[in-house]
């Protein structure tokens, strides 16, 4: 089964040591940092060009 339109990859960031990850929305909530423990925050919607 193949999964259409329900994920979107989004750039998020460590405010305090800058680390960045990929993830995909919708996520129960924002991961931790895995280097400094901070809660990390979105930085980025990575749009891949869709024109909806
Ligand atoms: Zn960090």
């Amino acid at each position: 089964m193949i999964q259409r339109d329900k994920v979107e990859p989004v750039q998020i960031q460590c405010p305090r040591c800058r680390h960045t990850e990929i993830i995909y929305i919708p996520i129960e909530e924002l991961p931790r940092c895995p280097h400094c423990g901070s809660q990390m925050t979105i930085k980025e919607l990575l749009d891949e060009g869709k024109s909806t």
